[in-house]
């Protein structure tokens, strides 16, 4: 039987192309009366093993990003990180979450390759996904973008200076026409992704280079977004604007609709909607699952 508007579970149903344990197609992914679950994923390296950067994030990067989202009380968030079993996201977590942020940099190839399957399945399906700064090069957002997401980069503490370009968007309110972070990295352009949706902000720095530093995709049926500042040895996820900028970001990157779970499926000739007879010869056996 069709179930719903257009996912075929019918006697022989297809294989999933991603299966999980307990999501079902057509579930509502979220009301807007609902908390949004965040999961802050962090890589939580340099905050061990350096000094200084442990001074600035003594909770680690990850608890400052958490802390910072904690203060808007519709959502509801946890912390994980690459140490963790299952590198923090199992699918009893990642099933459990809306919208998950992302800062890696210096460990992004200890990340297995299940586990970014899992989170781009999981995009796919509806989950937001907030990558922040060094998080240009995860797998994760090169496997979505499908581009080397490379940039022109410099480490001097210059003034980075980050313009509004939709002053409308949901990202940018309470956001004045920009807002300046003293000391950062330096991202440049060119900037190696496809052409984003919406660019929400460009930054301009103190030498001189320019950076779409916020940008939208859509990627299935889940929003992305990338923010840029976020350097490790500067306090970026201490400052207001970066703050309020966070949690713009998670509650557009809720999920929307129902659950999409990619299946692929083979209709057979009596189950299509108009009366159709068999011409020419077949590749496939009857509800066959196809080449995959
Ligand atoms: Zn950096």
């Amino acid at each position: 039987m069709l179930n719903g508007r257009n996912v075929w579970i019918g006697e022989k149903p297809c294989q999933l192309v991603y299966s999980t344990k307990t999501l079902q197609p057509h579930q509502p992914l979220i009301s807007m009366k609902q908390k949004i679950r965040v999961t802050v994923w962090g890589e939580n390296v340099h905050e061990q093993k350096y000094p200084a950067i442990a001074k600035i994030y003594p909770q680690g990067m990850h608890g400052t990003i958490a802390e910072a989202l904690r203060e808007s009380e519709d959502l509801e968030v946890v912390t994980a990180t690459l140490q963790q079993p299952e590198n923090g996201l199992p699918d009893s977590i990642l099933e459990n979450t809306d919208v998950l942020t992302w800062w890696g940099h210096c460990a992004h190839d200890q990340v297995a390759d299940a586990v970014v399957d899992r989170v781009q399945a999981r995009v796919l399906q509806g989950m937001g996904l907030v990558v922040l700064h060094s998080g240009h090069y995860s797998k994760i957002f090169k496997r979505l973008l499908g581009t080397t997401c490379s940039l022109t980069w410099r480490e001097a503490g210059e003034k980075e200076r980050v313009w509004v370009c939709n002053p409308g968007h949901p990202i940018a309110q309470g956001i004045d026409r920009y807002f300046e972070i003293p000391n950062e990295e330096m991202y440049g352009e060119p900037f190696a992704i496809p052409n984003p949706d919406e660019v929400v902000f460009l930054s301009w720095f103190e030498g001189g280079e320019v950076f779409r530093s916020g940008c939208t995709w859509k990627r299935g049926n889940g929003k992305v977004f990338y923010f840029r500042p976020g350097h490790e040895s500067y306090p970026t996820y201490h400052h207001k604007d970066v703050r309020r900028v966070l949690q713009n970001a998670v509650h557009w990157a809720r999920p929307e609709g129902s659950l999409w779970i990619d299946s692929c499926p083979n209709v057979p000739i009596e189950r299509a909607p108009e009366p159709i007879t068999l011409k020419g010869e077949t590749m496939h056996e009857p509800g066959g699952t196809g080449f995959r």
